[in-house]
């Protein structure tokens, strides 16, 4: 249960009461509810972006290094945090307590500590006197208010990927969590305070996509919208901040080819598959959704994966022993479900998986699918489900064009022994992010983000600086003629 009494905005340094509708907030791994929730009204983003505005002011104009220590200050009080950030994390989202606690809450507070550091490197070309009678030089300076809106997989890693390189950049913001989820982005929120943060620096509200996402990403007054989220809403997210010509920043939608080569290890193959496609529920951007694999390997390819899969423990989130718990909803369970029983009715086979009848939450088990097409939805259409496909092929510039045929282009592996070929994969694969002989992990220090319709613009690493900066040029004349020789172009000196 939420640890939040009431007032589940987070605005100007304080909890405030939404103004807008009541909504409950069901625990997906039990059915029950959990929390009732005040959405925010339009006069709460109002007031959101207010303080953000005011307090961009001063946020901005201090040293990289006070915005350091801020953000040091915040990575140290969110340790002191991190059970109850985690539990939260299980309850609001159905994840199991493992990825809560040694994936959610470490990786956030790494991300704060790597924008601590990166606050002071903020890069650009070395000053220079490119024209001879004049030194040319790059500031890059904050724009303003940042209006981002994030997913309900990984509410709180969410949060800081969005939140940290705008404010380490010297940007304020206001945050509109997924209204499935918004708990942890609150706690975070509202630790930044506790660390010293100042009031309006981080500011969260909570509602629907429609009303409050809407409201945020039309705002004159926010600069940059920055979304992460599904394909289709972030195509709206464009069209709308068209409307006041604002910079966006899309992290979207995935399908991630896991391709196995004729020389690869298949038993790692096999695990990397069945880790890169069940983790979180499968509810991940990049979590392997397609394996092709060479025909000589995907008889005992398959044959593994469906092992590894079956012994998996699904069930409690809470349980240590658990490996996956449930999905975030009914309706996403209903939604995968759907996928996977119109690709049976395809003449596809289900060799895993399927409803967990026996848990009373929205559980889906791994599930592992073969015989579906090429061009048929389960391979096509993001699933964001515990549910692979396996493919087969013949050769090797086959597994790549069947790993580069699909909309879109987030992440991709290669498992190959042979240099060359990890090479041309790495290469030849449209996508954010190729992993070789591994699919899933990130780090802070490398960005993440998509090639086709999968967004673009990168999270985490310096990066993502380029989205949440200006870069200025400014030119100091040294030349102390009155009449600039240049000028004659325009008007001679008579
Ligand atoms: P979603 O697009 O339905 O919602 C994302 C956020 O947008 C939520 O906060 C929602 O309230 C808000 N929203 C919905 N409609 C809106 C509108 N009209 N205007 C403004 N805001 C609106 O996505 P989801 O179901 O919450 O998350 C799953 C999706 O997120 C998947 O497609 C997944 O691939 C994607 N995702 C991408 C990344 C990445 O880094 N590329 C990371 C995580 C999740």
């Amino acid at each position: 249960m939420s640890t939040i009494p009431q007032g589940h905005q987070y605005i100007d340094g304080e909890y405030r009461v939404g103004r807008g509708p009541v909504a409950e907030r069901v625990n997906p791994a039990t059915g029950q509810v959990a929390q009732t929730l005040d959405f925010a009204s339009v006069a709460d983003v109002e007031d959101a972006v207010t303080a953000a505005a005011a307090a961009f002011k001063t946020w901005s104009r201090l040293t990289p290094g006070a915005r350091a220590d801020h953000l040091l200050a915040f990575a140290t009080e969110l340790g002191t945090r991190a059970a109850e950030l985690a539990v939260l994390e299980t309850e609001q989202t159905g994840k199991s307590t493992r990825m809560s606690h040694e994936f959610d809450v470490p990786g956030t507070i790494d991300n704060v500590n790597f924008f601590a550091g990166a606050a002071r490197h903020l890069q650009g070309q070395a000053a220079g006197d490119y024209a001879g009678n004049s030194t040319s030089m790059i500031r890059r300076e904050a724009i303003g208010v940042i209006g981002s809106i994030a997913p309900w997989n990984y509410p709180l890693q969410m949060a800081a990927w969005k939140i940290l390189p705008a404010i380490a950049a010297g940007n304020t913001i206001v945050l509109k969590p997924s209204e499935l989820t918004p708990g942890t982005t609150l706690l975070f929120a509202e630790a930044a305070t506790a660390a010293g943060i100042p009031a309006g620096v981080i500011n969260v509200v909570v509602g629907t996509g429609r009303e409050i996402g809407e409201a945020l990403v039309r705002h004159p007054q926010v600069v940059m919208s920055s979304f992460t989220g599904s394909t289709q809403v972030g195509r709206r997210i464009m069209e709308m901040a068209a409307e006041t010509g604002k910079r966006v920043h899309l992290e979207l939608g995935g399908k991630a080819p896991l391709v196995v080569f004729k020389d690869a290890d298949v038993e790692a193959a096999a695990h990397g598959a069945v880790a890169g496609s069940t983790i979180n529920g499968g509810q991940d951007c990049t979590a392997a959704t397609r394996a092709y694999v060479h025909s000589s390997l995907f008889d005992t390819f398959t044959t593994r994966v469906a092992e590894l899969m079956d012994a998996m423990v699904v069930g409690d989130p809470t349980d240590p022993d658990t490996d996956m718990g449930s999905l975030i909803s009914f309706v996403h369970r209903d939604k995968v479900a759907g996928m996977v029983e119109r690709a049976k009715e395809a003449g596809a086979i289900a060799l895993s998986g399927g409803f967990a009848p026996d848990l009373p939450g929205a559980f889906y088990r791994p599930t592992l699918i073969t015989g579906a097409t090429q061009d048929s939805e389960i391979v096509q259409d993001e699933i964001f489900g515990p549910v692979l496909v396996a493919l087969p092929f013949e050769t090797d510039d086959e597994g790549i064009e069947l790993a580069n045929d699909t909309p879109y282009g987030l992440a991709a592996s290669a498992w190959t022994n042979n240099v060359n070929l990890a090479l041309r994969a790495a290469a030849e694969i449209q996508a954010g992010c190729v992993w070789v002989n591994e699919h899933i992990p990130i780090v802070s220090e490398m960005p993440h983000g998509g090639y086709k319709a999968s967004g673009f613009g990168k999270d985490m690493s310096s990066y993502s600086f380029e989205e949440y900066t200006n870069v200025k040029h400014v030119l100091i004349s040294h030349d102390t003629d009155t009449h600039k020789e240049w000028q004659d172009t325009v008007f001679k000196q008579r």
